[in-house]
């Protein structure tokens, strides 16, 4: 339908005003950014927990009580972790996470903040990264925070321990009862609290602490732009509201800031 296009690349210039007036814009990814490049939901039909079980909700407190055994269920070669490795392993980064690298490109975006840990905003090239949950292809230390690719760690000899301090590594994912990473956390609220922009995208920002970063911009009087399938709980604090496919949108979108720039 012609109209419906047109209304939508109004909503989509709109956007891209808002992007270039704003002193400071960051974005906000969750799980919807990635369902474009083959990684299903946790939740829902289809989901990894659907079929695995839900992770405990002690899962924290379990790996500090047996972070051995925490290790060997990990490395496991068949189960839900094995599964979500192969699917990660799998997956290529969609427009929408190289549209966020070409906003970063144009000076336009500061800081991307996700929810994400599939690692495909990393590698899609973007640099200003704040990974809320942890980066599942990565280990950190439970002491000093170093965090190491999986891929340079020695297993032989469970658990893992630290190359610059001998602590005990924990995959980096954040699990259930664990609380979000000091160093990520304070840079997030720093971010956040200078923003007056952010894109919302992919997620309904309904999980703490992350959905607290948009409505502490909004309260200060800053915009918010969704872009997500579906109207959510963050819909009604949004000035513009993108609707459909992330990939897709966040491509148009950055053109489209691009094109206006130029004039
Ligand atoms: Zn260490």
């Amino acid at each position: 339908m012609p109209q419906a296009d047109t209304s939508q690349e109004a909503a989509i210039r709109q956007a891209a005003q808002l992007l270039l007036a704003a002193e400071y814009v960051t974005a906000l990814t969750g799980a919807g950014i990635s369902v474009e490049s083959g990684i299903p939901p946790f939740r829902g039909p289809g989901g990894l927990w659907t079929k695995y079980g839900e992770p405990p909700m002690d899962g924290y407190q379990r790996f500090l009580q047996d972070p051995k055994k925490a290790w060997e269920e990990r490395l496991a070669p068949s189960g839900a972790s094995q599964e979500i490795r192969d699917t990660i392993a799998r997956a290529e980064p969609n427009p929408g996470h190289y549209a966020f690298v070409k906003l970063e490109e144009l000076g336009v975006l500061r800081w991307l903040i996700t929810q994400n840990v599939d690692n495909l905003h990393r590698r899609a090239g973007s640099r200003n990264l704040l990974e809320i949950h942890g980066n599942s292809t990565l280990v950190r230390c439970l002491n000093c925070t170093a965090r190491f690719p999986l891929a340079v760690i020695s297993f032989d000899v469970l658990p893992p321990r630290c190359l610059q301090c001998n602590g005990i590594l924990k995959n980096d994912t954040v699990a259930f009862g664990e609380p979000i990473p000091g160093d990520v956390l304070e840079q997030c609220w720093r971010v956040a609290g200078h923003c007056d922009c952010m894109i919302v995208a992919g997620t309904s920002a309904t999980v703490t602490p992350a959905a607290y970063f948009p409505m502490q911009v909004r309260e200060r009087g800053g915009t918010l732009i969704e872009v997500n399938l579906y109207e959510s709980e963050i819909t009604q604090f949004c000035t513009v509201s993108l609707r459909g496919q992330a990939g897709e949108l966040l491509h148009a979108l950055a053109q489209t800031v691009q094109t206006l720039r130029k004039f």
